[in-house]
């Protein structure tokens, strides 16, 4: 029997892409003569028809999977859920919306089969993107590679990679409720590379993100991976504590030298003294971080339900 290659793609109110997508990446799975194939759509929650054509293409096609949430839990644990049942030897994580290019799969799966388990897809340009996106971005990344110790995340890699069957079952076993896909796959480690192609605009529909949920996905990026932010506030405490003794001698060295010329001054102490209370909230709001995701993990609860799974009878026959 020829081994499987799953493409695991969750999708959120996408009816518009949806059979692009099936069409798109079915045609290059088929020429791929040494494998059987497996394409895994996990609906989280949409609203529209997206759950219906899926379930349509099962039942001409043999070859796709079906996953659908009991609601809307977010692109992450979509993720979770389509590696928990995707049945293939290799997969290949992907959005639905045909941003990540499928032509590229067979030369990811050249890379696997010289013996890499993670090869990532690395973006050479963002198309249709605003320089806003790419700025925080490229900022993130930043933040990111300069906290985060010995986890390495390469840039512009998005969640296009291939993965080989043991980092997914790797992957499986990393349950946290804060999750960051792309964090996941570098913590578990095995041989990475990466190959790079040009991202192309959504085909159709509209991104499920905006300003807001990518600040908090980066938050999100950042506290799961880090607990460099709480180091930073000991560090700016005693930045500003030396800061204030320094100030402190030369306050009484004015005091006793050009006594009494030493004029108290009032606003600029309101400005000091706002600055200290901002600073203090802003940290007691970074603990506030951590604190929220130790109540959410500690409850321990299952990442997602399923509603329904249609499994191919591909590796069944
Ligand atoms: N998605 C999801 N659940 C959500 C939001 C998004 O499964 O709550 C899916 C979406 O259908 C798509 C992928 O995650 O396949 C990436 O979403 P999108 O294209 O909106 O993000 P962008 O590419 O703009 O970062
Ligand atoms: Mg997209």
């Amino acid at each position: 029997m020829k081994p499987i290659i799953s493409v695991v793609a969750p999708a959120y109110n996408e009816e518009l892409v949806v059979n692009q997508f099936y069409d798109r990446i079915s045609s290059i799975l088929n020429k791929i003569e040494d494998y059987d194939y497996e394409i895994l759509i996990v609906n989280d929650g949409s609203k529209d028809k997206t759950p219906e054509m899926v379930k349509a293409l099962c039942e001409k096609d043999k070859h796709l999977s079906f996953v659908s949430l009991s609601r809307n839990y977010g692109h992450e644990i979509a993720v979770a859920a389509g590696m928990d049942h995707a049945i293939g030897d290799v997969v290949v994580l992907m959005d639905i919306d045909l941003q990540d290019t499928p032509e590229l799969i067979p030369a990811m799966l050249k890379k696997y089969e010289e013996g890499f388990d993670v090869v990532n897809a690395k973006r050479k340009s963002r198309d249709g993107e605003t320089f806003m996106k790419k700025f925080t971005a490229k900022m993130f990344y930043k933040v990111f590679s300069a906290s985060s110790g010995k986890v390495k995340m390469p840039e512009n890699v998005g969640n296009y990679r291939l993965v080989s069957r043991r980092a997914v079952e790797a992957f499986k076993k990393l349950r946290e409720t804060h999750r960051f896909a792309r964090g996941l796959f570098c913590w578990v480690g095995f041989p990475t590379t990466e190959i790079e192609f040009e991202r192309e605009a959504r085909v159709a529909g509209k991104t499920k993100y905006n300003y807001k949920t990518m600040i908090n996905y980066a938050i999100e990026g950042l506290t799961s991976f880090t607990t460099a932010p709480l180091r930073w506030a000991t560090y700016a405490g005693i930045f500003t504590a030396v800061i204030a003794v320094l100030y402190l001698i030369y306050v009484l060295v004015m005091a006793f030298t050009h006594n009494p010329s030493l004029q108290p001054g009032w606003a600029s102490m309101m400005c000091v003294m706002l600055f200290f209370g901002s600073l203090q909230l802003i940290f007691l709001g970074v603990i506030g971080e951590y604190l929220g995701r130790i109540f959410n993990e500690t409850k321990q609860r299952p990442l997602y339900f399923i509603q329904e799974y249609i499994q191919t009878n591909q590796g069944r026959q």
